[in-house]
């Protein structure tokens, strides 16, 4: 099993410094070799390949020994690396059909981290803690960083990352070879409904991990946002702003990933069996196409609800929390059944009557036929449940 092991930083003013410089450096390479790429396209037909941008990366440390020169060979190739896979993205997107969007120029704050792709590559794991929650990281060209190590990691450490968040530095360590914990069988199964007031609504009759504590962040944001756009381009009081704009945004996405922890976490130890609703998030989540009327304005075609509803799904988090919650059951050894969630909300768990008529408002369902009434999302979520046992048996019998 791989799994990432992500700690806070402690680093000197000084490394703090140089940290930066860091990022600064891989974002002015990606940027760099982006340009070549389009230049060379553009210009001669020719294209350029990861292979042609790694053999050029060792002039380009010769040129600038006190600049490029001074970070790891293997990060910097893993920045080419990662815009070779933007290309390549890019170009499956269009193969396919789509129109995908050119690869961009990282700006300043869109480039916030870097990987070494080895450990003992131009970075090292110290694994040896100097005080209980204390170890360091050696980087190149940065030096020995305190890490608060808050928790112990296991299997081997492949590959590490810093990322910046904010106002703060993290390492992120991802280790392969990590044991699996299987937890005693319990006996117990359970269905989940993904919804916006409560992230997840178990077939049970639980909710867990309400997103609404988000709200005051939120509209904290939005303050801080406004307070932002009123700023004079360049300004140091803009800089701050921005500042104080990730800092909020960064506490939003951990707030976020500590509900889904806990969510999925108690879900893992409590059931054998847990069946969740297979999402397509990209597509509810994107903006709808306008409809032009005759006249030559636009028909309304649910826009503005629309809009709410996909900043509601996005802060919902259901990728986070079904992404946190496959590696927890996959290490706790619980089984994981995504079904199609097609007329779940509409059919009546008892009596299986499926009509829209069932559910008279979000939160209530009461059966026409058969006058079952629920809450809509236990409801559903029982119908998940059922639908994820039928699968698994239909798996077994095969
Ligand atoms: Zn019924």
């Amino acid at each position: 099993m791989r799994r990432s092991f992500k700690f806070l930083m402690r680093p000197t003013a000084k490394q703090a410094v140089a940290l930066t410089a860091c990022l600064d450096d891989h974002r002015a390479l990606y940027n760099g070799a982006l340009e070549h790429r389009r230049t060379a396209y553009s210009q001669a037909g020719v294209t350029i390949r990861y292979g042609d941008q790694s053999v050029e990366l060792k002039e380009i440390r010769a040129a600038d020994p006190g600049g490029q020169g001074r970070w790891s060979f293997s990060s910097q190739q893993a920045t080419l690396r990662r815009l070779d896979k933007a290309f390549a993205a890019f170009f499956r997107r269009f193969k396919a059909g789509d129109k995908p969007g050119y690869p961009r120029f990282k700006g300043r704050g869109w480039f916030d981290t870097v990987e070494w792709p080895r450990d003992g590559d131009g970075c090292q794991w110290d694994s040896q803690p100097h005080h209980p929650s204390t170890t360091y990281v050696r980087l190149q060209g940065v030096g020995h960083v305190r890490v608060h190590q808050h928790r112990l990691i296991w299997g081997r450490v492949k590959t590490i990352s810093i990322k910046r968040e904010g106002a703060r530095w993290y390492v992120v360590l991802s280790c392969d070879d990590v044991p699996a914990q299987p937890l005693p069988q319990t006996g117990a199964v359970v269905g989940l409904d993904m919804g916006v007031a409560s992230l997840v609504t178990t077939s049970d009759g639980d909710h867990l991990a309400n997103p609404r504590h988000l709200e005051t962040s939120a509209e904290r944001l939005s303050a801080a946002q406004q307070d932002l756009a009123r700023k004079k381009r360049g300004s140091e009081r803009r800089r701050k702003a921005v500042v104080r704009v990730a800092a909020i945004h960064a506490k939003v996405r951990r707030q976020r990933l500590d509900g889904a922890h806990k969510a999925a976490l108690g879900l893992a130890r409590g059931y054998d069996v847990i069946v969740h609703e297979a999402l397509r998030i990209a597509n509810m989540t994107k903006a709808p196409i306008p409809k032009p009327d005759c006249a030559g304005g636009h028909l309304p075609n649910g826009a503005a609800a629309k809009s709410g509803l996909s900043k509601s799904i996005l802060d919902a988090g259901w990728g986070v929390f079904l992404r946190i919650l496959a590696h927890k059951a996959e290490s706790a050894g619980r089984q994981l059944i995504a079904v199609n969630p097609r007329n779940t909300s509409r059919t009546c768990a008892r009596c299986g009557h499926c009509a829209k008529e069932n559910r008279p408002s979000q939160a209530r369902f009461r059966c026409t036929t058969c006058g079952h009434q629920a809450h809509a999302d236990v409801n559903a979520a029982v119908n998940i449940l059922r639908a994820g046992l039928a699968l698994r048996q239909g798996v077994q019998v095969v």
